[in-house]
């Protein structure tokens, strides 16, 4: 089995080749991420008229390098796989139309993929994990904790009630005058900084809700920053090390909760797992506060590599193979409107909740 895979719902534009050999080992035959971050960091953060503009530039090269890459041409091709939802409409558009008249001329079937059903099956990928697990999406657009039961069910257990853990990152970062994208510039920060400086609140830390949210701790921030100005460089390292403390102290926090839940929903999976998806995987302390957390609750601890931990479209491939194996195609794709919106809880059947 050999699936092309398009991901356009953010800023980067993606395309990959994912095959499943006869020993039903997955490779990745090509990967390729094209980011557009230089095109939004003088604004900020992502601009969607940008976005959508450079994904129109830049996807039929990028489609046209996966298959060179891997050595395919669309006839060898099983499948088209294109990210449907959610995301940034004008993305969306962009690659689930290129897929669509790639599958037309290759006469092959398309499959619309969820993003976030991309995030929550490559642990599969890199790692052949077992369902049911855990999933913990920690990105600029999602902070979520999913139950992955299987190919298409998913629940969802957990979400940020505010802002997504990579936006907190990015808004704070901004307030004190770091870069976009702020997270990876915060974490450098830190590194030099006094975490014990600042006690900024740990947001629903002890409640019984297993959510998350972050706006009380950008807020912190800010009249924690107002109180001080001019900031000096010794400063903000010590707001952005006291910041990244609070995070993972939350973190450890509200994640247990969905780890104790699913021992008790659980009791016959006897090597529980949570994996880790998003950008905000790369960072640092967050990775050893969930290593941590994993260890003493006997639960074992997946990252995939960070290159598939981002948005990638070897994941949308791969989900594309995994819909394939689990006899989840249909025809009606071809019909399918992306959606802006898109919760993982009704993707079974790729036409619920699909807006069609
Ligand atoms: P989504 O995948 O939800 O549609 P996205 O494209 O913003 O959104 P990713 O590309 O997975 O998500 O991740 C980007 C986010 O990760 C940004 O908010 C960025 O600040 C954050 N991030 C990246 N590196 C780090 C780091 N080292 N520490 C903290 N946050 C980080
Ligand atoms: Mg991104
Ligand atoms: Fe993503």
């Amino acid at each position: 089995v050999k699936v092309l895979g398009i991901e356009t719902s953010c800023d980067e534009t993606a395309a990959s080749v994912v095959a499943l050999g006869v020993d039903g080992r997955p490779e990745i035959l090509s990967s390729i991420v094209f980011s557009q971050i230089d095109e939004h960091a003088a604004f900020g953060g992502v601009v969607p008229e940008i976005a959508a503009r450079a994904h129109v530039e830049a996807l039929d090269g990028i489609v046209e390098a996966a298959l060179g890459e891997a050595g395919v041409g669309l006839t060898d091709l099983d499948a088209v796989a294109a990210t449907a939802g959610p995301g940034l409409i004008g993305g969306l558009i962009v690659g689930l139309m290129t897929a669509k008249a790639l599958a037309a001329a290759a006469d092959k079937p398309l499959i619309a993929v969820n993003h976030l059903e991309g995030h929550a099956l490559t642990a599969r990928l890199t790692d052949g994990l077992a369902f049911p697990y855990l999933l913990l999406l920690v990105s600029g657009g999602h902070t979520q904790i999913v139950l992955v039961r299987g190919v298409g069910h998913y629940e969802r257990w957990a979400t940020t009630i505010d802002d997504a853990l990579g936006e907190a990152f990015d808004k704070t970062a901004k307030l004190i005058g770091l870069p976009f994208p702020g997270g990876p510039n915060v974490e450098k920060a830190a590194r030099s900084g006094n975490p014990r400086r600042f006690a900024f609140p740990r947001p629903l830390k002890g409640e019984a809700r297993p959510d998350f949210s972050f706006s009380g701790l950008k807020t912190a921030v800010r009249q924690a920053a107002a109180a001080i100005a001019p900031l000096s460089e010794t400063d903000v390292a010590d707001i952005c090390a006291s910041f990244q403390t609070a995070i993972a102290d939350t973190l450890n926090d509200r994640v247990s909760r969905s780890l104790d839940r699913f021992r008790i929903e659980f009791p016959e999976v006897r090597d529980p797992a949570l994996v880790v998806a998003g950008g905000v995987a790369a960072n640092k302390q967050v990775r050893t506060t969930l290593e941590d957390l994993c260890r003493n609750r006997g639960f074992a601890f997946v990252a995939p590599p960070l290159e598939l931990c981002t948005d990638n479209a070897a994941m949308i491939a791969w989900a594309g193979v995994e819909r394939i194996r689990a006899g989840l195609v249909d025809g009606g794709a071809m019909e399918l409107a992306p959606r802006s919106r898109w919760p993982l809880d009704t993707v079974s059947d790729p036409l619920i909740g699909a807006g069609r």
